[in-house]
């Protein structure tokens, strides 16, 4: 029973929570996720819950200002990156975002849509989006292998 290429419907930050706990409790050495959504979607509070189910106990926030954050207390090393504020691709090749790809940890990458031409070809995509009419705290979260 797969947890990707399926779509998610959550009313809250818990519920998004939830299900990135799932996604997390099932992920898989070398897997990298890409968090695509607007600012305030969501994308944080289900990489937090992704980090829970890793097994991570120490509080996660977004790295906006740092671009990586290592977690490695998990079940797998947690490379969470958060590339908003990335304008040129070969920041991130300072950063080393190859050998964190090609690593046996787990990139989950905030902005994503920003580096597309960086992305690995089988990458995961974790498509957050409101709708305002089912209401302020409606998320839809679709995750779909490339
Ligand atoms: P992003 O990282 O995408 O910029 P955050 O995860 O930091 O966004 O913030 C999401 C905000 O939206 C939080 O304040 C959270 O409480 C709120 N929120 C309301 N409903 C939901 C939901 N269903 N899922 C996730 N967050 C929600
Ligand atoms: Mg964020």
């Amino acid at each position: 029973m797969s947890v990707i290429n399926k779509v998610y419907e959550t009313n809250g930050p818990e519920e998004t929570m939830r299900t990135g706990r799932m996604l997390g409790e099932s992920a898989a050495p070398g897997q990298v996720y890409a968090l695509v959504g607007d600012l305030g979607v969501g994308k944080t509070v289900f990489t937090k819950g992704f980090a829970e189910g890793l097994g991570i106990e120490e509080p996660v926030n977004s790295p906006t200002f740092t671009i990586l954050q290592i977690y490695e207390e998990g079940r797998l090393p947690l490379y969470h990156f958060d590339v908003y504020r990335i304008e040129e691709p070969e920041e991130m090749e300072e950063i080393g975002l190859d050998e964190y790809i090609d690593g046996d940890g787990v990139c989950l990458i905030e902005w994503a849509g920003r580096i597309e031409e960086l992305l690995p070809e089988d990458v995961i995509v974790v498509f957050i989006e409101k709708d305002l009419e089912k209401g302020l705290d409606y998320r839809r979260i679709t995750v779909r292998q490339r």
